[in-house]
């Protein structure tokens, strides 16, 4: 089954747009753990949270919000296979 996610980059904006504004208003909790490997990374040098909220399900309105929290390794690792699931589609 193939999915019609928007990953492009002005898709991107917004959706982060939405979720910082989410994040601001408190309507979204960032968690101090990353939901899939149990890490708790801590804060940068700024003080930024090192669990980044990632869009699993693309960028398109309905999941602007859906986020999963993860460590960077995680979101490497979910970055690199969606790459390769794109790449795989093109043929
Ligand atoms: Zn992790």
């Amino acid at each position: 089954m193939t999915e019609n996610l928007d990953w492009s980059p002005k898709g991107r904006w917004t959706a982060r747009a939405a979720l910082n504004r989410a994040l601001h208003k408190k309507k979204i909790r960032r968690p101090k753990k990353c939901s899939i490997c149990g890490a708790r990374p801590g804060v940068d040098r700024q003080g930024n949270s090192k669990i980044h909220g990632y869009h699993h399900k693309g960028y398109e309105d309905p999941h602007k919000l859906n986020i999963i929290w993860v460590c960077i390794s995680c979101r490497n690792k979910m970055v690199w296979a969606r790459k390769r699931a794109m790449e795989a589609n093109h043929d």
